[in-house]
């Protein structure tokens, strides 16, 4: 059920301002179940899903006895020259750290090892945090940020995007592992879905809402608390210093959209992935990949293409877009750009969706001499372009769209 704020006072009515366009207005009694949304730029201040800790933390319990399986147990198997070879996601990235660079292969190991293994300890230190006493703070504010890493939805379509194009060298067979893996990724969206900050932060750090219309409430971007800083400038539940505007976010958001712009060009001239079969050498761009594949499979090499091209490339336009058009104080179609923006914020890192198929690829298809798979340069050049670009849009505080749009000529340094 939705809930559109309005702003006459009412009775109980707390104010807020929005986290994306910075209005104050007034928010009546919201159920739990309810969600609500700003007024003016209809980004979502109430999430209407919360678990208890209690559900939330027999998930974290499932999960981690699931973790050691799905990570290390054979996803699948193939016959291939008459050896049969079986790859794990564990194996995937060792294989990538031995042949191809340990950096790349990092990245895959955070966003499907690293992310996971941290959501599930943070919810069961939060759990024993509170028994005990301890400061929750830093790990509710990380839970926020925790949520677009955690990639074990795009791994496990990466999953069947590698045994189509194994399939063509080797028959193919689905390995213990991989209920497990489903399983996992199954209940870390649930987890995903239901966990919400907001509820965390009332019933660890209750706080009095602001019931004042003050102009110098203030909202928390780590928390989404609207207030008034503490004296030292600091939000008073989550401790963070209070700015109006994000520090240096247009500079950083640049940085790391020039920086990432500059990546993708190697990332699509370079080879992605080389293939040895009989001793022959064969190359392949990210476009050649794909290319290749849609000759077997268009629907798979439609899913490649929006994932490694089409999304990399219109993030990058979109960004630009905004950045420019906050310089120039733009105010046509800002509905349209903040709406852009939301949808590159949720479609980004699913980019990330080819690094997982190389890496599976490559433990799968490796009989040394005979028949080899192994990753190209490309592919660090890839990896870091996509982190890049969701650094960016993550830098960027889209209130400075709203003030480039009221004022015309707003100047935060703040
Ligand atoms: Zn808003
Ligand atoms: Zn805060």
């Amino acid at each position: 059920m939705k809930i559109y704020t309005i702003s006459p006072i009412l009775p109980q009515a707390r104010y807020q301002r929005c986290p994306q366009c910075d209005t104050l207005f007034s928010l009546p009694p919201v159920k739990s179940v309810q969600s609500a949304h700003c007024p003016r730029c209809n980004a979502r201040i109430h999430n209407g899903r919360d678990w208890s800790m209690t559900r939330l933390c027999a998930i974290a319990i499932t999960m981690l006895l699931l973790l050691p399986f799905s990570f290390t147990e054979p996803l699948m198997s193939v016959s291939l020259l008459g050896t049969t070879i079986s790859a794990s996601l564990m194996g995937g990235i060792m294989q990538m750290a031995r042949q191809g660079d340990v950096i790349t292969a990092s990245m895959v190991a955070f966003c499907t090892i690293g992310t996971p293994v941290t959501l599930v300890a943070s919810i069961l230190y939060l759990w024993f945090g509170h028994r005990f006493g301890m400061n929750l703070r830093p790990v509710i504010l990380m839970l926020r940020r925790l949520k677009e890493w955690v990639m074990l939805d795009i791994y496990l379509i990466g999953i069947a995007v590698a045994s189509i194009k194994v399939k063509d060298y080797a028959a193919l067979e689905p390995g213990p592992g991989l209920i497990a893996f489903i399983t996992l990724t199954l209940l870390s969206l649930l987890m995903l879905i239901h966990l919400n900050e907001e509820e965390l932060w009332q019933r660890y750090y209750p706080l009095p809402e602001a019931n004042q219309p003050l102009a110098s409430l203030r909202i928390c971007l780590g928390c989404h608390f609207t207030g008034v800083p503490d004296s030292r400038g600091r939000c008073p539940r989550c401790h963070t210093p209070l700015r109006l505007r994000r520090r240096h976010s247009l500079q950083k958001s640049w940085a790391a959209l020039i920086a990432s712009i500059i990546f993708l060009i190697p990332a699509n001239m370079l080879p992605i992935s080389i293939i040895y079969l009989n001793g022959a050498r064969q190359e392949d761009t990210i476009l050649s990949g794909i290319m290749s594949l849609a000759s077997g499979n268009v629907p798979v090499a439609a899913v490649v293409f929006i994932a490694s091209i089409l999304v990399p490339v219109t993030k990058v336009i979109v960004l630009l877009t905004v950045l420019i058009s906050i310089h120039f104080n733009c105010e046509q179609g800002l509905k349209t750009r903040i709406r852009l923006l939301r949808v590159i914020t949720w479609v980004g890192r699913w980019s990330m969706l080819d690094l997982f198929v190389i890496s599976l690829t490559m433990s799968l298809v490796n009989r040394d001499q005979l028949l080899a798979f192994t990753m190209g340069p490309a592919a660090f050049y890839f990896g870091t372009a996509v982190i890049l670009t969701i650094l960016a849009v993550e830098w960027l505080d889209s209130r400075l769209l709203w003030d480039a749009h009221a004022t015309g000529n707003a100047e935060y340094t703040d």
